[in-house]
């Protein structure tokens, strides 16, 4: 029933940086090597996600569409844990708020595309597209005026969006990334652009922080690696010559997945303590990678916290490796 899918879709959809991430965390699922991001006015009248990835069969494009349909939960009912997606939630709550159209090629096969409009959908139709999907949403939240009060400026938005991207591309540095603003029409504009980086992990890591970040980042970065208790935490973690004024540059990742946990951010202030006065923030890209049953990562479908079954290891971790990291290149 349309009303029950728009409630549950405003616990997905809360705003267009939240409906870009789905987005794009499907095209990752999908094995994107390229994803193209195109946004209209901060993502309110358009946002569109295109990637190179393993595409969607024209007879399953309504199945994709329809809730609690996923294709990301293995035969014993568990979670892939490699993949973003598993609650099939994602593209029926995008068809509730907006007006959906997805188009996708598979291999061997002609490209096809769906409507979603108002909760309708439309029937199945030729379409012209390389192989893989692009997935356009207009006019988020048209059918549901008092969402559309609590959007902030286009800036705003388009600022947010910006962010979940950056977070993404931190988290897969062998995909390439393309953010475009479209407001005006046209080619638009770059707003961040991020090509495929080869090679070993902690080298396409170090040349993704250069996009990301900065330059002066990834010159100014200490190294991290270590394992304790069956976590590993692993990543960069800046100089505090090189802190800011706001905790804007902190990128943490529970099991590869952007996270903006309390309690991590609480640790990594925590490990900066006797280096940093209180009004000076540290810049820093963590993994921690962990068995997945030691933490929960879906406490909520649009808030990235996660729950460790045994909080303190997280944390002690974070803090005495990087105040040894830090202690080491004394500080
Ligand atoms: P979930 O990601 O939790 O499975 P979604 O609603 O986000 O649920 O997507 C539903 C299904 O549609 C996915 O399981 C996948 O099979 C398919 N799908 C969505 N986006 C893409 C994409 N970009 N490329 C290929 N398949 C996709
Ligand atoms: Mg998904």
């Amino acid at each position: 029933d349309a009303a029950i899918n728009r409630i549950a879709a405003g616990e997905v959809v809360e705003r267009p940086a939240s409906a870009v991430k789905e987005l794009v965390e499907n095209a990752i699922d999908a094995g994107a090597t390229r994803i193209g991001i195109d946004i209209a006015d901060g993502g309110k009248t358009l946002i569109r996600v295109s990637d190179d990835g393993c595409g969607i069969a024209a007879d399953d494009l309504p199945l994709a569409l329809s809730r609690h349909a996923t294709s990301k939960i293995d035969g014993s009912d568990l979670l892939n844990i490699h993949t973003f997606g598993f609650r099939g939630e994602a593209l029926p709550s995008l068809a509730a708020v907006g007006r959906l159209t997805i188009t996708s090629r598979v291999p061997g096969a002609d490209a096809a595309s769906l409507k979603v409009s108002g909760g309708r959908m439309g029937q199945v139709t030729p379409a012209a597209l390389g192989i893989g999907t692009a997935v356009e949403l207009r006019e988020l939240f048209f059918a549901t005026p008092a969402r559309l009060k609590f959007m902030r400026s286009d800036r705003a938005e388009a600022q947010a969006v910006t962010d979940v991207v950056k977070r993404l591309a931190m988290a897969e540095p062998s995909t390439g990334f393309v953010l475009r603003d479209v407001s005006g029409g046209g080619e638009g504009r770059i707003v961040f652009r991020a090509d495929p980086e080869p090679g070993d992990l902690f080298g396409a890591m170090h040349r993704r922080l250069d996009r990301v970040i900065g330059q002066d980042f990834a010159d100014n970065a200490l190294r991290i690696d270590t394992v304790r208790d069956g976590i590993r935490l692993f990543g960069y973690a800046a100089l505090p010559t090189y802190s800011r004024g706001a905790a804007v540059a902190q990128y943490l990742f529970v099991n590869g997945r952007p996270v903006r946990d309390k309690m991590l951010f609480g640790a990594l202030r925590a490990a900066y303590s006797d280096v940093l006065p209180r009004d000076r923030h540290p810049v820093a890209a963590l993994f921690i990678d962990c068995d997945p049953t030691l933490v929960d990562v879906n406490v909520h479908p649009a808030k990235s916290e996660v729950r460790f079954r045994d909080p303190g290891i997280a944390r002690g971790l974070i803090v005495s490796a990087l105040r040894h990291a830090l202690a080491e290149h004394g500080h």
